[in-house]
């Protein structure tokens, strides 16, 4: 059985006391809530020590993730917050290569490489994000550029490894757009992502989770949710708003 996910990317929005108080939301409203969900928040990393703190004093089933990491594992790299750093601030788990990340940070698939090979090593869970852009798609070349992302990072790790990894399937012109992709383009994605980790990895291919992130909102999610393949989703703006956030979760299920 695969784990169904539900992580909500905040950005670089909310003040420290807006990050608590939309933390405290999204636990109150998931007291009762007893469905099988990974529920995961990622806020900025200057608000993960409070929020770590409000998680642990209401016993809270929601974890936390960072949105990025270094990519070395310590010493003169001025900015940078490592891997073991978030660990020990109690993220279970580190975004890995949001397109945003891509595009404007410049991030290659080599750099990626490094960040994935130390958040494994210390035990923890890459969210890798894999995703064409809108002239990618419209080329038709969606599916080549979304395998070439798995291979050129994922392929050099070890079955038992890559098994520790969630995939997040995110369209570029669907994030923050408001276009999401359909349901069936969304799902024939996500199969054939499967089928690419399968070929390399085949053990463990249908143990990996792999969430849809793009424009998810209430009124989609249970659509998308419907495919075989999609294991659950990485939300950006919807995050922010308690309600919608945990009307995504309640989606899944
Ligand atoms: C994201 O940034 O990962 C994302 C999916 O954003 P949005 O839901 O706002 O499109």
């Amino acid at each position: 059985m695969r784990t169904k996910i539900v992580a909500g990317n905040w950005k670089m929005n909310t003040s420290v006391a807006e990050g608590e108080l939309l933390v405290r939301q999204i636990d109150f409203l998931l007291k009762d809530n007893t469905a099988p969900v990974e529920v995961i928040v990622a806020p900025p990393f200057t608000h993960l020590v409070s929020i770590a703190s409000i998680l642990k004093d209401n016993d809270s089933k929601v974890v936390l993730a960072a949105q990025n990491c270094a990519y070395k594992e310590s010493g003169a790299y001025t900015g940078e917050v490592s891997v073991k750093m978030l660990k020990d601030l109690g993220c279970k788990y580190i975004i890995i290569g949001h397109s945003e990340r891509r595009e404007y940070f410049k991030e290659s698939n080599e750099d990626l490489k490094q960040k994935m090979e130390l958040v494994l090593n210390n035990g923890m869970h890459p969210i890798f994000c894999i995703g064409e852009n809108l002239q990618e798609r419209e080329e038709n070349r969606h599916f080549e550029v979304v395998a070439e992302q798995i291979k050129d990072v994922l392929y050099s790790f070890k079955g038992a490894d890559v098994a520790n990894v969630v995939l997040a399937y995110e369209p570029v012109w669907a994030i923050g757009t408001g276009k999401t992709a359909s349901a069936a383009q969304a799902e024939e994605m996500h199969a054939y992502i499967r089928r690419v980790v399968a070929d390399k990895f085949k053990g463990y291919a249908d143990e990996i989770p792999i969430l849809y992130g793009g424009s998810c909102k209430p009124s989609n999610a249970q659509e998308i949710f419907e495919g075989d393949n999609v294991d659950g989703g990485l939300i950006g703006g919807a995050s922010l708003v308690a309600q919608d956030f945990v009307a995504i979760i309640k989606a899944l299920v």
